[in-house]
């Protein structure tokens, strides 16, 4: 006993993966560029100092002044002291250096200040974000209504993500403030993606390929050839507009470094240069085409969803074709079988979404009337119409009685008497 009611954690945490990578993409984005800040910042303040070391030694071998073998010394304990160096440090200049090098360090304490919240935002998330997941481990059974209230806000996030994804930026900011889900849901990524999508779409690169040098290492475990296709796509536009020397020149210093990796597209976009734009010889006529710049922007799109771990497909339309596949029989595709009651048949809303899913695996079938969607069982005979269709009895007794007895067959159109239709016997 209750078997059926219990919760099946595992399963439902498994679709909600993107919810936690995005935050955790953001803070990894965020503590990279942190890092290699404070690295090189103190990589060029050790330099200052051991140089600033090694002046005040060769200045005074043996006794050192004071104050500034101190501070040199402390920054640069293992520097030697031969004294090579010919330039003579006065306190005064290494007093100035030292201060310089103070208000370096001043500088970088406070842009890492002022960078903290990028790093804030995605740990409050991250938090928001696992909490909303750990109230399922408090949840009874799927009929209780902490199930139902949980279930609430997946699908505002869902349907918010959905949006989102299709743009619709301005009605999932109000649907996640209506559903109080601000935590749950990515504006902000979507939002840039759309913008970046929508430069590449008016023929502009600069967007794209600035948030490829953001994404840098990212993009390189995945092993994206987007920036090189970018990098190519302005190549092509310098050849339309007939600027051949830019071309060679743009080609020479951000295509040739990466023949290794690209040399067959190298040699094509070289060859470009012989065809120009109105050729209609393959590959250089697709290269030349417009619609290279819709491709790119799906490139973009897919490359930024993997590397923040989100699925192809929205959340609302995988779970959808979950669904669907379960109901998906083989009369669904036919169009002379299609059922009132099945989504799976509705060519115009479900039936797409469900056309290339697999059919569930059924042991037992049932026969469902083509006319109401009910079943044909002993409570609601087949019936047969002198022209060999089948409907069952309920639906063909409710159609005569709105039409005086008569029946219209909604597969041929021919319009019979309620009397002739015969009982059907399945042997
Ligand atoms: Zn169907």
């Amino acid at each position: 006993m209750g078997d059926k009611t219990k919760l099946n954690h595992e399963a439902l945490l498994q679709l909600e993966q993107p919810l936690i990578s995005v935050p955790l993409e953001h803070l990894r984005k965020a503590l990279r560029s942190s890092q290699r800040l404070v690295e090189r910042e103190l990589s060029l303040l050790a330099t200052q100092a051991s140089e600033l070391a090694s002046k005040a030694a060769a200045v005074t071998p043996g006794a050192g002044t004071v104050p500034l073998s101190e501070h040199a010394g402390h920054a640069n304990s293992g520097a030697e002291s031969s004294p090579t160096q010919s330039s003579i440090l006065s306190p005064e200049e290494a007093a100035t250096q030292l201060s310089i090098m103070i208000e370096r360090m001043q500088k970088l304490k406070k842009k890492l200040v002022e960078t903290a919240p990028d790093s804030t935002l995605p740990l409050h998330r991250t938090r928001a974000r696992l909490a909303h997941l750990d109230d399922l481990a408090h949840v009874p059974a799927t009929d209780s209504p902490e199930y139902s209230r949980w279930c609430k806000v997946r699908l505002d996030r869902v349907l918010a993500e959905y949006l989102l994804r299709k743009g619709w930026g301005t009605s999932a900011a109000t649907l996640s403030k209506v559903g109080g889900i601000e935590d749950l849901t990515d504006i902000e990524l979507f939002s840039q993606v759309r913008r970046i999508e929508q430069a590449l779409e008016s023929h502009s690169s600069a967007e794209c390929l600035a948030w490829c040098t953001d994404n840098k290492s990212g993009l390189k475990k995945i092993k994206s050839t987007l920036e090189f296709q970018l990098r190519l796509q302005d190549y092509i536009e310098l050849i339309r507009s007939r600027r051949t020397s830019e071309a060679l020149a743009y080609a020479r210093k951000h295509l040739a470094p990466q023949a290794e990796t690209h040399m067959a597209d190298l040699q094509r976009a070289m060859a470009m240069l012989a065809f120009g734009p109105d050729t209609k010889c393959e590959p250089y006529k697709s290269l030349f085409a417009p619609t290279r710049w819709q491709t790119l922007a799906s490139q973009f799109r897919s490359d930024n969803f993997s590397l923040n771990s989100l699925t192809a497909l929205p959340l609302l339309e995988s779970t959808l074709q979950a669904g669907l596949s379960a109901l998906k029989t083989p009369m669904c595709s036919q169009r002379d079988n299609r059922s009132v009651n099945c989504p799976t048949c509705d060519p115009t809303t479900f039936g797409d979404l469900a056309e290339r899913l697999p059919r569930s695996h059924r042991v037992n079938s049932k026969l469902v009337c083509r006319m109401s969607g009910e079943v044909i069982d002993e409570h609601n005979l087949p019936m047969v119409l002198p022209n060999g269709y089948v409907y069952s009895e309920r639906a063909l007794r409710d159609a005569a009685a709105k039409h005086d007895g008569q029946i219209t067959c909604p597969r041929t159109g021919a319009i019979f008497q309620i009397s002739q239709a015969k009982k059907a016997y399945i042997t």
